[in-house]
């Protein structure tokens, strides 16, 4: 399928690796010229020459933290002040217990999950809908649907996070703005590979064993892929999309037992 989106200036941010890669990827063999983001400039600045090679596409890689003021100010330099694509995305706030978490966790986390994407959105989408075109995808997680009690600042972050959406992806929709969030289950990157260590660890079994016993908790049989992730992220940046609004799409295999 055609997407439509040939040509159009989109920001992927967090996209060295993982999910934010397999948006990348995606957008850019759908055409798309893209600035990307991480922290990490040498990996991030493989991923760009890989993708730009592949896909034919201009892919500018602009290292820095996206919860940082300087870090979000140096990618919209990087994109001369607007976009018509944008995908949010950060690392995930650690797990705890709901009694050890300080002030200053709850700022962290509401920083990386929350101000991150807002900030980002209040600098691009004003332009989007004066040029009456524009996409954007937040990276948000399963736990939204169904929390995830260790996860209790990432729940709060990014619940936030969807309250805002809610609100905003109506106001912005009859000038051509299409805002939605993407809530990935368990998916095939680095950060899947520590938390199956981990699982290892702490139960006292193989790597593999710990693999198969959470695959197995998936209806579908296995970890989603970052370019099934990717494929769903382009698709809500085409114009196809065009009347889907302030929407929470769970990518998660059926793991998530819900109705809605
Ligand atoms: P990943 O494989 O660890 O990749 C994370 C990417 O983000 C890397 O490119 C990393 O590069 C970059 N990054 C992290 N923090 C950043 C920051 N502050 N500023 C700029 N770049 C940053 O992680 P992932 O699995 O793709 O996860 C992406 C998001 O989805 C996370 O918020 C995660 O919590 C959420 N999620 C993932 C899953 C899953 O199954 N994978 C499930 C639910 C939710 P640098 O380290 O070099 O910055």
């Amino acid at each position: 399928m055609d997407l439509g989106i040939r040509g159009k200036r989109g920001l992927v941010c967090a996209a060295s690796k993982g999910l934010g890669r397999g948006c990348a990827e995606a957008l850019a063999e759908a055409g798309v010229n893209l600035v990307i983001n991480a922290r990490t400039r040498e990996t991030l600045e493989a991923t760009a020459r890989e993708i730009a090679d592949r896909h034919g596409v201009e892919v500018t890689p602009v290292a820095g933290d996206i919860t940082t003021e300087e870090g979000r100010a140096a990618v919209l330099e990087a994109l001369g002040g607007q976009a018509d694509i944008l995908v949010n995305n950060a690392g995930g706030p650690p797990p705890g217990r709901w009694t050890d978490w300080s002030r200053e966790d709850f700022i962290g986390a509401l920083d990386g999950n929350l101000l991150a994407a807002v900030a980002l959105m209040q600098a691009l989408v004003p332009g989007m809908a004066e040029r009456g075109w524009g996409r954007v995808v937040n990276i948000t997680s399963q736990s939204v649907r169904a929390p995830i009690p260790e996860l209790g600042l990432s729940n709060t972050a990014r619940l936030a996070l969807t309250g805002f959406v809610a609100g905003v992806s109506r106001q912005v929709a009859g000038q051509g703005v299409c805002i939605n969030n993407l809530l990935p289950g368990m998916h095939a990157t680095d950060r899947l590979i520590q938390l199956d260590e981990n699982v290892s660890r702490s139960r006292n079994v193989s790597f593999d064993e710990a693999r198969a016993e959470r695959k197995a908790r998936i209806p579908a049989g296995d970890y989603g892929r970052p370019e099934d992730f990717g494929a769903a992220c382009a698709f809500l940046c085409s114009q196809q999309a065009r009347f889907i609004i302030g929407q929470n799409l769970l990518l998660d295999g059926g793991q998530t037992q819900t109705t809605t």
